[in-house]
């Protein structure tokens, strides 16, 4: 049994996240800006009120954790805005918001709870292959795609940077999933997403730290 956080866990994929983690037995701490009724039905730790924005949330959010030893921490919190290159001036405020939330959060998060990891740990970051500059194929999604590449490379600097405490980061791309983020459209549904993301999580090792995988297992080109 670990104790395992998840971020935005009220809804989408998190939520899913907290539930299969609960129902393995892990002790799940589901941090969430507010809890939803699904997400109250677990049994999960709630910590809610927390913008993985903003730094006094997270400060609390530390706090609250304090002597807590974190074992596994997804950071799964996102945000998808739409981009329209000829738009580009009004619109810079939802890169701004996607940078903030998809690029920072995970490493701000990360960073905010480190003295809370211990060897052995395991830090997911979810992240998409819509970052992937090998995968681009179709442009497009300016906003979403920047922040994703971003969060890609910082995954990779936070692999340096905790192996030698002998915790391993792995960038851990769901699918394409049917949540509040696609209107529901997508492949697979947040269900069999987070199944495919908890056994990668499972398999992540120092010696697979930094890696780009898809929940299905497939290695993703950066
Ligand atoms: P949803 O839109 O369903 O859920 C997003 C979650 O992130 C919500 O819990 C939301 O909380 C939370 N969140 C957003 N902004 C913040 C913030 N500032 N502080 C704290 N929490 C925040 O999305 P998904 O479940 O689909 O996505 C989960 C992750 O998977 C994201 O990182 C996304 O980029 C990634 N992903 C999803 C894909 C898909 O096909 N769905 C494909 C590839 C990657 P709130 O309810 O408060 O807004």
């Amino acid at each position: 049994m670990a104790n395992v956080l998840v971020t935005g866990a009220n809804r989408g994929i998190g939520l899913e996240l907290a539930r299969q983690l609960a129902e393995r037995g892990d002790r799940v701490i589901a941090v969430c800006r507010e809890r939803s009724d699904e997400l109250s039905a677990l049994d999960a730790r709630i910590e809610s009120g927390i913008d993985v924005t903003d730094r006094d949330s997270l400060a609390d959010l530390a706090g609250r954790l304090d002597g807590v030893e974190l074992h596994g921490l997804f950071n799964n919190a996102g945000v998808l805005r739409s981009s329209d290159f000829d738009a580009l001036e009004d619109q810079l405020d939802d890169y701004r918001l996607q940078f903030e939330v998809n690029a920072l959060g995970p490493l701000r998060v990360t960073r905010a709870l480190v003295d809370r990891l211990v060897e052995g740990s395991k830090v997911a970051i979810i992240t998409s292959r819509m970052g992937s500059i090998a995968d681009n194929t179709s442009g497009g999604h300016y906003g979403y795609r920047m922040s994703k590449a971003a969060v890609n490379m910082g995954g990779v600097s936070l692999a340096h940077e905790l192996k030698p405490r002998g915790i391993a980061v792995g960038l851990l791309h769901p699918g394409y999933v049917q949540t509040d983020m696609t209107g529901h459209t997508g492949h697979v549904g947040p269900a069999e997403a987070a199944a495919g993301l908890i056994q990668r999580f499972d398999e992540l090792s120092l010696e697979s730290t930094g890696s780009f995988r898809h929940a299905n297992g497939e290695a993703l080109d950066w």
